[in-house]
C-alpha cells in the first residue's frame, strides 16, 4: 500500500462523503427540487449532442456569469462560476485562506463547510446557532477568525438568518463573510449587491435547489471582482462543464415566471405540510426553504421507520442547538400524503 508521507493535520481524519443510502420509492432526503426542472435548461439538454461536444466550454463560465450578472444586477466579473457551490466553497476556501487559519461557521449547518476547511488546512470552529436559529453574531466575531460561514436560510433547520443579524455580522467582521445562499430563492432575498459593494463578502449560490437542475452540478459565487479572481485562480479553467453551462445560462434568461411559479407553490405546500404535521402532534416549524426539520424523540429510528415504509429523509440525532429532527424536502402532494401516512405512528 501506498504510504502518505507527510499526513497534514485534521485532513487524513476526514473520510469521504457519504449518504444513509436506503432504497426508497420516494427520497426527500436532499432538498433537491422535488417539483421539477427549469423548462429552458431541460430543452438546452435535448438540443446539446447536436452541439459540439469534441469542443472545451467556455474557459472561465463568461456565457453564465454574463447571464447571471445581469439577473443579479451584478458585473460578469463580479460572479464566479463552479461544479456545485461545494466548489465555489472549496476554491473560496483555498482562496482566501491562510493554512492554519480559523474558519468560524455556525453550527449545526451545511455539513461540508467544516470538511472543505480542513481539506483546505483550515482550522473549523463551530459556533452553535442562537436558539431560534438566528447566527450568535457576537459569538462568530469573538473567535477573531479571519473567514466566518454563515447559511442564510441554514441548513437543517430552513431558517434564514434574519437581516439585523446579518448586517451586524457584515459591519463587524475584520476578515472575509462567506453567506451561503443555496435555498435563497425560496425566501426571495439576496445579499449578493451588498457583497460586492462592501468587498470582503462572497456570496454562493445553486443551480442545484429551486432550479432543480442538481444533476448538472453547477453553483455561483458573487463578491468583488478581486475576490472572485482570487477564486477563480484557486482551480484550474473549465471547471463547469459546457451542457451544463448552456442549460443554465437558458434558464436564467427565460424561466424566471416558471421559478416565481415554483417558490411559490412550494411555499404553499410546506407550510400545508406544518400544518398537518402540526395536527398530528409534530413540531415542524420554522423553515424559509424548501425543506422541514421535524422535532421528533429519535431521529435514526423515525428515519429507519419511514424508510421501512418507502419514505428516505435524512436523520439528524443529537445534532447541536436542534436535538433530533428529520430534514424532510417539500415536494408534490403525492409524496407528501405518503409522508404524512408514514409518519402517524412514530414517537414525537
Ligand atoms: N450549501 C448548503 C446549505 C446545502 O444544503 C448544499 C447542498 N445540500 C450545498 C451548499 C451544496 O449544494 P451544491 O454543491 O449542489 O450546489
Amino acid at each position: 500500500m501506498t504510504r502518505i508521507v507527510e499526513p497534514r493535520p485534521g485532513y487524513q481524519a476526514l473520510s469521504v462523503y457519504r449518504t444513509e443510502a436506503r432504497a426508497v420509492e420516494i427520497d426527500l432526503s436532499d432538498n433537491t427540487n422535488l417539483f421539477g426542472s427549469a423548462p429552458s435548461a431541460v430543452a438546452s439538454l435535448a438540443q446539446w449532442a447536436a452541439a459540439d461536444p469534441a469542443r472545451y466550454p467556455t474557459l472561465v463560465t463568461e456565457d453564465l456569469r454574463l447571464a447571471l450578472g445581469g439577473w443579479i444586477g451584478v458585473a460578469p466579473d463580479q460572479v464566479v462560476g463552479g461544479c456545485g457551490s461545494n466548489d465555489v466553497l472549496d476554491s473560496t476556501m483555498r482562496a482566501l485562506g491562510q493554512p492554519g487559519a480559523t474558519l468560524a461557521y455556525t453550527s449545526p449547518t451545511f455539513v461540508m463547510t467544516p470538511h472543505f476547511a480542513a481539506a483546505n488546512s483550515l482550522r473549523p470552529v463551530p459556533v452553535e446557532t442562537l436558539p431560534n436559529g438566528d447566527p450568535d453574531v457576537d459569538a462568530l466575531l469573538a473567535t477573531g477568525a479571519p473567514l466566518i460561514y454563515v447559511a442564510t436560510p441554514n441548513n437543517p433547520s430552513g431558517r434564514a438568518a434574519s437581516q439585523a443579524a446579518i448586517l451586524r455580522l457584515l459591519d463587524r467582521a475584520s476578515g472575509v463573510v462567506i453567506l451561503d445562499e443555496a435555498y435563497t430563492e425560496y425566501t426571495g432575498g439576496t445579499w449578493a449587491r451588498e457583497a460586492v459593494a462592501r468587498g470582503n463578502v462572497v456570496v454562493t449560490r445553486t443551480f442545484s435547489k429551486a432550479w432543480g437542475l442538481a444533476g448538472l452540478r453547477l453553483g455561483y459565487g458573487i463578491g468583488a471582482a478581486n475576490l472572485m479572481a482570487e477564486v477563480e485562480k484557486a482551480r484550474g479553467p473549465y471547471k463547469v462543464n459546457a451542457v451544463a453551462e448552456r442549460a443554465a445560462t437558458a434558464a436564467v434568461r427565460h424561466d424566471q415566471a416558471w421559478l416565481d411559479q415554483l417558490v411559490a407553490t412550494t411555499r404553499t405546500m410546506r407550510d400545508s405540510v406544518v400544518r398537518r404535521l402540526a395536527d398530528l402532534g409534530f413540531d415542524a416549524g420554522g423553515s424559509d426553504a424548501n425543506f422541514i426539520p421535524i422535532r421528533v424523540r429519535d431521529a435514526r429510528d423515525a428515519a429507519a421507520r419511514l424508510a421501512a415504509r418507502g419514505v428516505g429523509v435524512r436523520a439528524f440525532s443529537a445534532a447541536p442547538v436542534v436535538g433530533d429532527v428529520l430534514r424532510v424536502t417539500i415536494g408534490p402532494e403525492p409524496m407528501m400524503s405518503r409522508l404524512l401516512d408514514a409518519i402517524a405512528d412514530v414517537p414525537r
